[in-house]
């Protein structure tokens, strides 16, 4: 097979019918075989039964059915294990990712990128919570991560067979996809699109599970929390001697204080200290994460003449 869609399904029995539909419209326009892998992330609606329907009477469609709810990246992660296409396509089971934009990112595929995701320029039926807490938290990630991390880009994207090879190769278990994707690098594309509304059913991603995947998309990219402490320890300590010598000053002109002036310069250069000891232990353990999370050392595009 040529192309590869993954679709994560967690209790969509709601929109299944529609999104086989539009898929299969979809695939009418691929210049190349292709399999549907529907990944059931632990449904406890019907989903699982609409899905074993489709299948029956489509070989082209794929199930993995997980034996309980492990959650959005872990069924994506599955999906692109199993894929054997070429190119690994990754849409939601909730049409929010229009099917028309998976052949301008083919089109970029075709033209030698390996990883075209979507932009969401606009979304359409979302709650402004959810837009606004979307658009201060990319920001705030590429930010504070360094990574190249596209902003507005969900996991909706074509993913070539070489790409989903490395990102399929790294071994950590706290998965941030988009993350991940930034960091194999290779040769990237971005096409616009506007997420429309969900076609049925009610958002997967309660709010837990969204701070959990916001969560993890900081701390698997960034030291940054745990080291931060460090610097501002030492500047805490050093404001500490800037508040000795004030009081020393005053104290040699004669100008006379109550002696528990003291006490601040001297608290502030013992919780210097001690924020500094806290950020240095940071810096070790951000390494010893950095090797739990054994990532290669670097990811190889090509060789040549070798
Ligand atoms: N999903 C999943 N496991 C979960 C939550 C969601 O596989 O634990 C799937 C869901 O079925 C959908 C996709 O992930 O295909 C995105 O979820 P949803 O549309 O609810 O998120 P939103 O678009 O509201 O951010
Ligand atoms: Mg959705």
């Amino acid at each position: 097979v040529k192309y590869s869609v993954i679709i994560p399904v967690y209790n969509e029995q709601e929109a299944l019918e529609l999104t086989y539909r539009e898929l299969k419209k979809l695939a009418e326009n691929f210049d190349g075989g292709y399999e549907i892998i529907f990944v059931d992330d632990g449904s406890s609606d019907n989903s699982l039964n609409i899905l074993k329907d489709f299948a029956k009477a489509d070989k082209s469609v794929k199930i993995i059915s997980f034996s309980r709810n492990f959650g959005h990246q872990a069924a994506i992660s599955a999906g692109m294990e199993h894929a054997q296409g070429e190119a690994l396509i990754i849409m939601d089971a909730d049409l929010q990712d229009p099917p028309e934009t998976v052949l301008k990112m083919i089109q970029k595929w075709r033209e030698g990128y390996d990883i075209v995701y979507g932009k969401r320029v606009k979304r359409k039926g979302e709650r402004p919570f959810k837009k606004l807490t979307a658009y201060v938290y990319y920001r705030l990630l590429s930010r504070i991560t360094g990574i190249n991390i596209p902003k507005d880009a969900g996991d909706f994207r074509l993913i070539s067979r070489k790409a989903a090879q490395a990102i399929i190769s790294l071994p950590e278990k706290n998965r941030y996809l988009r993350g991940l994707n930034a960091w194999v690098g290779f040769k990237q594309a971005e096409i616009e699109y506007e997420r429309d509304p969900r076609a049925a059913g009610e958002t997967k991603y309660t709010l837990k599970k969204m701070l959990k995947l916001a969560g993890d998309g900081v701390i698997s990219n960034t030291n940054f929390p745990l080291t931060a402490m460090f610097g501002f320890g030492i500047v805490l300590s050093l404001l500490s001697f800037l508040g000795f010598f004030a009081l020393a000053v005053l104290a040699f002109a004669g100008i006379s204080f109550d002696p528990a002036f003291w006490l601040l310069p001297a608290v502030a250069l013992c919780s210097g200290l001690i924020i500094t000891g806290l950020g240095l232990i940071g810096m070790y353990l951000g390494r010893v994460y950095d090797e739990v999370k054994n990532r290669p050392l670097y990811i190889i595009n090509e060789k040549i003449n070798f």
